[in-house]
Formats: C-alpha cells, sequence, structure tokens
C-alpha cells in the first residue's frame, strides 16, 4: 500500500439546460443507448470475458461507422462489458438499456468552470452545450481538482450532468497513530505515539438503542398489518415518517462524528485506523459485537464519514481485517475470556482490559504489524493496567478513565 497515491474521486451532479435546440443530443443518446445493447447483446452470446484489444477489434469500427468517435466507442465497449460482467456474477437476465444515459471520456467534452459551460462532443461532429445549474460554491471547490468523466441523463424532460473530479492526495506523515473501535454503543478512539503510548482515549455513544426502537417500532406495525400496511395511508405515512428519523439520525451522527474525529486526527498528525468492515463480513458473521436487527449499514455510513472527512484534511486512512481484535490479547496474543460486565482478560498473562479499549490496542497492534517495514511487530503498546491512568488523559466525562472506572462510564 505505501508509496501508491491515494486519490479522492468526488462527482459533481447537477442539471443542466441546453442552450439552444437539444435535438442532437437527444439523437446522440438514442444512439448511444442503442449502441450500449447491440454490443450487450453480441458479448451476452460470446458467453465469455474479453480484452479490452479483443473489445476493441470486435467493436471499434461498427461504432464508428455509426457516427460515434473514438472515445465514445471505447467508452460504450467497456461500459458493455462491465453491465454484462455484473449481472452474470449475480445470476441475472441480459441486461436491457431503456434510460437515456451516457458516459463521455475527457476528451469528448470540455468543461468551463467560469461560465459553468459543459461543450459536449457528438456523433457526426455536433455538439450541444449546456449551462449547469448549480452554486458557485459548488463548482469552485473543484478549482484544481481534475476532471476525467461526465455522465449525461435525460430524465422526465430534464438533463442530469455528473462530472467526476479526482485529486491526488498528499497526505501529512503521520505522528501517531489513532485506532477506532466502533460497537453497538460507543465509538472508542485511541491515540498512540509511534512508539506505541496510549496518549488519549475518547469514547462517543452512538445512537444505535435509538435507531433500533425506531426500527422495531416498523417491523411491529408491519407484523401487524401484514398484507395491509401499505395500502392503509396513515399507517404508511407513519411508517415513512419513521424511517425518516432513522435516516436523518444516522446522517447527523455520523456527519458530526465524522468531523470531530478528523478533526482530532489532524490536530495529532495521526493516521487514521478503522476495522475493514467487509472481512468483518466474510470471517466473522457471528461477532457478538454488532446487532443482528441492524446489520453493518449504519457502522460503514460512520466510517464513511470519519474516512472522508479525514482524507479531506489530507490525513491517511488505513483499513485492517477485524478478526480477533475482540478475542485475542493485545500484549500476548493469548485467549482472552469475559471477566465481569464488557471486561476481558487473558488466560495466558493476566492481562484485563475494557472490551473497547482491548480492541484499539489491537487495531495498533495489526497496524503495526501491518506497516513496519522490516516486518517485524514494532514496539508493544502500553496496555493499560486496571490500577494505571494513562498518562495524558484527564477524567471529564467523555475522556475515557483507566480500565477500573471504565465500568462506571457505562452506568450513565
Ligand atoms: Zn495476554
Amino acid at each position: 500500500m505505501r508509496g501508491e497515491e491515494p486519490t479522492v474521486v468526488e462527482a459533481l451532479k447537477a442539471r443542466a439546460l441546453p442552450e439552444g435546440s437539444y435535438d442532437h443530443l437527444l439523437e446522440f443518446l438514442r444512439l448511444y443507448r442503442d449502441a450500449v445493447q447491440s454490443v450487450v447483446d453480441r458479448i451476452w452470446s460470446i458467453n465469455k470475458k474479453l480484452s479490452w484489444k479483443k473489445l476493441h477489434r470486435l467493436f471499434y469500427s461498427d461504432l464508428v461507422g455509426r457516427g460515434l468517435r473514438a472515445h465514445h466507442a471505447k467508452e460504450i465497449y467497456v461500459y458493455a462489458e462491465s453491465l454484462v460482467d455484473s449481472a452474470r456474477s449475480n445470476g441475472g437476465r441480459k441486461p436491457v438499456l431503456r434510460r437515456l444515459s451516457a458516459r463521455i471520456d475527457k476528451y469528448d467534452y470540455g468543461l468551463d468552470l467560469d461560465n459553468m459551460v459543459l461543450t459536449l462532443k457528438l456523433h457526426s461532429d455536433y455538439e450541444a452545450k449546456l449551462k449547469l445549474v448549480t452554486s458557485r460554491e459548488r463548482i469552485e471547490k473543484y478549482r484544481g481538482w481534475s476532471n476525467y468523466e461526465i455522465v449525461v441523463k435525460y430524465e422526465d424532460n430534464e438533463f442530469w450532468v455528473s462530472v467526476y473530479f479526482r485529486r491526488i492526495v498528499k497526505t501529512i506523515k503521520p505522528k501517531s497513530v489513532m485506532a477506532i473501535d466502533l460497537n453497538f454503543d460507543n465509538v472508542t478512539i485511541a491515540i498512540f505515539t509511534l512508539n506505541g503510548r496510549l496518549t488519549k482515549l475518547k469514547r462517543f455513544k452512538t445512537p444505535h438503542r435509538k435507531i433500533l426502537t425506531y426500527k422495531i417500532w416498523i417491523e411491529r406495525i408491519q407484523r401487524r398489518y401484514p398484507k395491509s400496511w401499505r395500502f392503509i395511508k396513515g399507517v404508511r405515512k407513519a411508517i415513512k415518517r419513521h424511517g425518516k428519523k432513522i435516516k436523518n439520525i444516522s446522517w447527523d451522527y455520523s456527519h458530526k462524528i465524522g468531523d470531530l474525529i478528523a478533526e482530532l486526527a489532524l490536530k495529532y498528525h495521526s493516521v487514521v485506523v478503522l476495522e475493514d468492515l467487509d472481512e468483518l463480513r466474510e470471517n466473522n458473521k457471528k461477532d457478538k459485537r454488532f446487532n443482528k436487527k441492524l446489520g453493518l449499514w449504519f457502522y460503514r455510513r460512520i466510517q464513511f464519514c470519519i474516512e472522508y472527512e479525514a482524507r479531506e484534511r489530507n490525513l491517511e486512512v488505513v483499513k485492517i481485517n477485524p478478526r480477533g481484535t475482540s478475542s485475542k490479547c493485545p500484549r500476548c496474543i493469548g485467549k482472552l475470556v469475559e471477566y465481569g460486565h464488557r471486561v476481558l482478560r487473558c488466560r495466558e498473562c493476566g492481562f484485563i482490559g475494557d472490551r473497547d479499549v482491548t480492541a484499539t490496542l489491537n487495531l495498533y497492534r495489526k497496524y503495526v504489524f501491518k506497516h513496519s517495514r522490516c516486518g517485524a511487530p514494532g514496539v508493544a503498546p502500553n496496555a493499560p493496567k486496571p490500577d494505571e491512568n494513562p498518562s495524558g488523559m484527564r477524567g471529564n466525562q467523555d475522556e475515557a478513565m483507566p480500565t477500573s472506572s471504565y465500568m462506571n462510564s457505562y452506568e450513565s
């Protein structure tokens, strides 16, 4: 992973107003869609994956013969193949395209940020100009980024454009490591110095319980009216209202916590270490920390915001396989067993630690192991002992306390 330049990609989506007649633009979108469909049909019948070279040989001259430009042709066969690929891997049917939508390469459009005007190069040397309907501030953000691809859509008599922007992130050289553990009740963050000293510990409550309450309410209503809830206006509306509350609570929380954590990571020049939730799904379906009723979507949303805000501040973000982070001893990798409420104890070396803090210690340990250049596990983290107050911490409400008093923060 090291040495690779991380990039950030963002899409600016905006409505677009055509300047003058848009007959040719519509004609182009139809031509484009039909071209994608014909390539999809052919690839589907061939029934094996084709290289770009092969695709080019098979389709290029036909597509250019229809009046499309060279880069249109390439976008079309690459897109067609990705459609077939995903349909096949889902065991689905042959894709049938109805919508008018085209992906256009950077060589076939010009974007004038000052005037917010997009010029598209269409088939048979036609051109179309579109004025983007959006605020200047939204556009200004992308000055200095590189744009590489756009998608133009025609939907309900309106044109929509998504412009994809990319920038290389020059990450700040880390001076510390921030490990983040997510679970049902808390988000726990721990900051370690590069030689393994725990210098800051903070814990934030999550609104998981509140969300779960709304979810249970919805399910109860749906069970009570299993067939009819969709058709009774009042019931349907109430369900929708509760769904909206879940959505608002989860996004509000994620944005706030993402901003807060990234700000803290910036202050400490931390590399941000998160659990790789995809790995979790694969290798640890019965992880106790996660509530089955809710699944992982809220964790993903929180992580998304943390990662986004951290990258915005040019901080490095690393994801670590969470296997064993809540079952192995951070000091000796021995097996941990329950030792009272949310506390774990190591059978081998006697380590005792709060469950969440233990998880961050393990994330730190795994990060160091993965990223130490010589391959040796770096300095062992100073796992806080039950009676020890990790240095640099003060006892305010949010701030975590030494292990013995961690439990108190759960009672509130
Ligand atoms: Zn141990």
